[in-house]
């Protein structure tokens, strides 16, 4: 979908310049956006970041897969088609929240490379950070934290991640989280200081 279905409408700017908004806010806004396996650790490291953001007086808000799935699209489910509209919309909606000011996690598999492509492209040059979630499927498989991978391989769940249906890795992500015996503190702080080191938010 490229160009929208109304015409007759028309965009209303802010008050302030972006550079002020951020100016005022003291951090830019930029998406990060978790990209693995189910059980990789993207929501948790992601929580681990807005909470640690947030204790410093920064703005930071995760999106996160299941939670969206609950509202925004609730209409939608895991056939390639509606993963890639569910991909398209959680996109538009982090470009938002990034063109606020606020450090915006993404926590999904988002497995096509097409579609996360696509999202890198709407997002403002090098505010889209790509983190790729690198756990080995037989470590989120042992790992099971939602008991998924035991139902899809019973063939209870189709159209499964990794078991039944593909995921494409990131080729050039910004950052590369190997979470296999790291602790959640240092995969998050990896992420913290990519975003200290690129001046998103200051140092402490
Ligand atoms: P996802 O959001 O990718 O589906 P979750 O964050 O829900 O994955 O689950 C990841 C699981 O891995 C959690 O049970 C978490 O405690 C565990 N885990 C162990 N080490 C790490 C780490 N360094 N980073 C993230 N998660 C980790």
């Amino acid at each position: 979908m490229s160009e929208p279905k109304s015409q007759n409408i028309f965009w209303h700017g802010a008050n302030v310049t972006h550079e002020e908004r951020e100016e005022l806010l003291g951090q830019k806004g930029c998406v990060l956006w978790f990209t693995g396996l189910s059980g990789s650790g993207k929501s948790t490291v992601a929580r681990k970041v807005e909470e640690l953001l947030l204790k410093r007086g920064l703005t930071c808000y995760a999106l996160d897969g299941d939670n969206l799935r609950m509202g925004l699209n609730k209409n939608l489910g895991f056939s390639p088609e509606d993963r890639t509209e569910n991909i398209r919309r959680v996109g538009e909606v982090a470009k938002l929240f990034a063109d606020s000011g606020a450090v915006t996690t993404c926590s999904f598999i988002s497995p096509y490379r097409a579609g996360r492509d696509a999202n890198r492209g709407i997002v403002p040059d090098g505010r889209y950070i790509e983190v790729f979630v690198d756990t080995p499927l037989a470590v989120c498989e042992a790992r099971d934290p939602k008991g998924l991978y035991a139902k899809a391989r019973a063939g209870v769940i189709p159209n499964f991640t990794g078991i039944s249906a593909p995921y494409e890795a990131p080729e050039n992500a910004e950052i590369v989280l190997k979470t296999d015996g790291v602790s959640v503190e240092d995969s998050a702080g990896e992420v913290i200081n990519y975003l200290t080191a690129k001046g998103f938010i200051p140092g402490e």
